[in-house]
This record gives structure tokens, sequence and C-alpha cells, in this order.
């Protein structure tokens, strides 16, 4: 394999939370940022807008308010989009450059807002604090890489020297104005990755960032604004989805969508976008997945069960890259399963503000109803393995404990089961080829997971596995900037990676200038 980067490009360091100098004052800056009460509206041309005012709520904790949110009216999305396509001229216009160096500082401003940033993840999402700081390192990691990337491939034309004997030159241009559209699972990740994206590729942005997850947002637009980049260029609308998506994405000057969450919702915009008037443009989705995990014989079991309880139950299984299909092989499933009911009955649900806990809530009442009744009909039609313990005030949020069922066939399972449910089937080792072709035809192609020590074996699975990112010995989330572009094929998306060297290309327009000399 190629590396294809210089040597010089670093991740941002992160924090160790498990040293306790860190951690110590961490905690303290942390409790006193979460003593105010955060607000966030509509933000058009840099300012607030008025509006009906909604309490949020911690996810783990439902009597506690963590702050106060207007949503926008599709009036002021409207109005917003209108000052966001006459700015797109002037942004494109200025250097790739000054673009880029708005994103540098943006990172940095995070790295010093740290720790609110965190609570609010923590607040808001019911982020554990080690997951809040993940947050915050792929956001800033996002801005470093794509700043590198726009330098690079955005700064000037490229001249095309060849036979036509005249000047041919190559440029990449932003396409005007984006529809950012961002899941509450990564509040501060992806949407500072899908804005940093859009903006640093020369388009205007309007944000619509989750419901759920309006307060980071909206921290995150205050912060990209002092970062340099102009109030007419970023707009934050926040709001009900069908509300603000179904008026802006039918708007001909919405010159392109990037859009992380459902099938479905994906498939509506597609939808709306291809019968609407005007400009064809993209759509930039990373969708679900179907993941699985494949152990062989020869594989560790301690490794194993490590991973997969990593892959399965981290931020209480809300990742779309999270493992839900673990397939065993039969001579090892017993003992595998065993020691794995034993990790799953260790797990400590509850508050993730806490530092012991393990597994934090899903995110809101609708996710648990959801989970609970597949859980339900997975206690008819499965074998229970383990269940993690109920936390004894559990009522005071959403939790769902982590749980473990067998399954006989994957025809079980009807889609994406967001949450900590995973889901294990044995096979025979002369039917892994069919295995593999049964994944494959679930139509999602996100992550796969790949548990031997068999070399041949690996050669064997990288070659017909459809996904994205497959992980080979070790859990199967937590992608990494610049060094495990993230995103699927199929149902999982239309193919874009980000946090990848191509991504900011799908943002952007190409042209070529031909001058006769
Ligand atoms: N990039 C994340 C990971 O690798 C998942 C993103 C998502 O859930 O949308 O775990």
């Amino acid at each position: 394999p190629r590396n294809i980067y210089g040597e010089s490009r670093k991740n941002s360091a992160g924090l160790d939370l498990t040293n306790i100098s860190v951690m110590a004052p961490l905690s303290r800056q942390m409790s006193e940022k979460a003593e105010k009460h955060w607000k966030a509206a509509p933000i058009i041309k840099g300012r607030d807008a008025d509006g009906k005012v909604e309490d949020v709520r911690n996810p783990a904790n439902h009597e506690e308010v963590v702050g106060q949110v207007v949503n926008a009216t599709p009036e002021q999305a409207l109005q917003a989009l209108e000052i966001a396509a006459e700015a797109h001229f002037s942004w494109n216009a200025t250097p790739a450059d000054q673009r880029a160096a708005c994103l540098e500082r943006m990172a940095d401003l995070m790295e010093e807002n740290t720790a609110e940033l965190m609570a609010i993840c923590i607040k808001e999402a019911g982020k554990s604090p080690n997951d809040a700081i993940a947050e915050v390192r792929e956001a800033v990691d996002f801005c470093r890489y794509y700043a590198m990337k726009a330098r690079e491939d955005f700064s000037g034309a490229l001249k095309l020297p060849g036979p036509t004997g005249e000047i041919d030159e190559y440029e990449l241009h932003g396409r005007g104005t984006f529809l950012c559209i961002s899941p509450w699972n990564f509040p501060l990740a992806i949407f500072t990755g899908q804005v940093s994206a859009a903006l640093v590729a020369g388009n205007c942005v309007l944000a619509k960032p989750a419901e759920q997850t309006t307060l980071v947002a909206a921290a995150a637009v205050r912060l990209f604004h002092r970062a340099g980049i102009p109030g007419e260029v970023l707009h934050l609308v926040p709001g009900d989805g069908a509300k603000i998506g179904g008026t802006l994405v039918p708007d001909r000057r919405i010159s392109g969508v990037a859009f992380t969450g459902s099938v479905e919702t994906a498939r509506l915009i597609h939808q709306t976008l291809a019968k609407r008037e005007g400009p064809i443009v993209p759509l930039i989705a990373e969708t679900g997945g179907q993941n699985a995990m494949l152990v062989d014989s020869t594989a560790l079991p301690e490794q194993v069960v490590r991973d997969v309880v990593i892959s399965s139950f981290q931020s209480a299984g809300q990742r779309c890259s999270a493992l839900r299909i673990l397939c065993v092989q039969e001579d090892v499933a017993d003992k595998t399963l065993r020691m794995l009911s034993g990790a799953i009955g260790e797990l400590s649900v509850g508050d993730p503000a806490w530092l012991s806990t393990d597994v934090g809530p899903v995110i809101d009442p609708e996710a648990r109803d959801m989970l609970n009744g597949h859980i339900n009909r997975m206690e008819s039609e499965g074998r229970l393995i383990a269940r993690a313990e109920t936390p004894a005030d559990a009522d005071k949020g959403t939790f769902v404990p982590p749980v473990a069922f067998e399954i006989d066939s994957l025809k079980r399972l009807q889609g994406e089961v967001f949450g900590p449910v995973l889901h294990v089937l044995r096979y025979k080792a002369e039917k892994m080829d069919k295995l593999i072709e049964d994944i494959n035809a679930l139509d999602y192609g996100l992550t796969f997971g790949l548990h031997t020590r068999i070399d041949s074996t690996v050669d064997f699975v990288r070659r017909r596995i459809r996904v994205g990112n497959m992980y080979v010995n070790r859990n199967m989330i937590g992608a990494v900037v610049g060094v495990q572009p993230f995103g699927g094929e199929g149902l999982s998306g239309t193919g874009p990676k980000a946090g990848g060297p191509h991504y900011l290309h799908r943002f952007a327009t190409e042209r070529v200038i031909s001058i006769d000399t």
C-alpha cells in the first residue's frame, strides 16, 4: 500500500481521562459550565433569532432542564437561504488559504473550549466523558484535515499540459449553498465535519442539526463565527426535520445536501431533489449499518469478548458503525458466549457523567420504545444470552440495558436496530462463504469485523465483503480522521468517506478553462 500523506499531519492528542491530574480540573470546569443554562436559537447572519422557547432535558435524568432551544420557522429558514445564496460568490472567491485558516482557528477554539463542549455533549446527548472527549477530538481533526486538503486541492488552478497547445487549467469551486443535516449521535463531530467540509470547499451553509442536539450545534456555530466564518456564509436553522428540510430541500437555491441519518430520510431527500425544478444537485448521504463481525476458531476469545463489548455497547450502541450481528464459528461458540455473557453482566448502566458508568442512556423515549419493541420480539424469537442490570432509578432517564440474543437466521432481522442490542449467530466453518454472501445480501455496507489468526482468511474475506470499513482483530468503531476514512455503500450511503482524501471534492464542482495562446 502507498502512503499518500506527508509525515507531518497529526491528529488531535485529546486528553487522557484516566490521569487524575487531567480529569480533576476538567471535571471541575465541566460542572461549572453545566451550571449555566445553555441556549440555542436560529442563528441567521450571526444573530440569534426570536421564537418560542422550549426546554431541553438530560436523557439520563428527565427532571433536569439543561437549556432552552428556539426552533426556526420555515420563513426564517428561507430568509437564511436568501442571505447565503447572495454571499456565495464572494465566499467562493475568498482564497482557499483563508477559508482553511478559519477551520484551523475553529479547531484551536474547540480545543480551548473542550470542557464546555464536553459538558454540553454529556448533558444534552447523554454522552460519557470518554465519548465526549472523542467528539471534540474528531471535530478538531475534521477541521484541521479538511483545512489541509483545501490548501492542497483548492488553492488556484492546476495546469494540465498536453497536446492541445493551449493553456488548460482545472479548478475546484464551491457549488453554492449546502444544506447540512446532521444526526444526534455525533452532535459535535459529524455536525462540524459536514459544515467544515462544505465551507472550506467554498460553499455557504445552512446547518440543520438533529432536534435532540441543538445546543451542541449552536455552540459550534458560534465558534465557527468567532473563527472568522462570516455570518452571511453560515446559518443555523434548527427544528423539525420534515418542516425545515421540507422547506429547504425543494428550493432550487439549495446546491447540495449533506445528510447523516436514516435510510428512509435519505430516500426522501433523494426523491425531493430528483423531482424539484432547477439544478440537479448531489446528495452526500451517510446512513445506517447492519454490521457483522465474524469470529473463527483461531481467534483469541478474551480479545473477541473485549472487542464485541466495545463495538456493540459503547455509546449505548448508538453508532452507525456498531456491531449488530456477531457470527461465531460453531466449535468455539459455547465458550465465547459464556465469556460474553459474563462480560455483559458486568456492565454498569447509568448516568454517563459518573466515571464508573459503562453504558449511558439512549437518546429519547421514542428510541427507548423502539428498542424495547424489538427486544420483546427477540425474547420470543431468539434465545437470551445475557442482559446487563437495569439501574435502580432507571425511570429518571431513557435507559436500555445492553442485551444479547442468539438467533437462528439473519432473516430474524428486519433492519437496523440503533441501540445496545446484539444478535449472535453460529456458523459452520464450511459455510463461511455462504454467510458472507448472506451478509452482503442484507444490502447495507458500512462496517465489518473479523477475528482470525489465519492470513488467508483475511485475504478471502476482504475480497468478498462489501463494506466501507473492515476491521481485523480489533473493535469496529471509532474511525480516525485522515487514517480511517469512514463511510459505506449500498443502503449505508452514497459512498463518500468522511475524513478521507476525496471528501471535499463531493462538495465542489470542477471547472476547466482552456485558453488559446
Ligand atoms: N465514525 C463513527 C465510528 O467510526 C460512526 C459514525 C456514525 O455513527 O455515524 O464509530
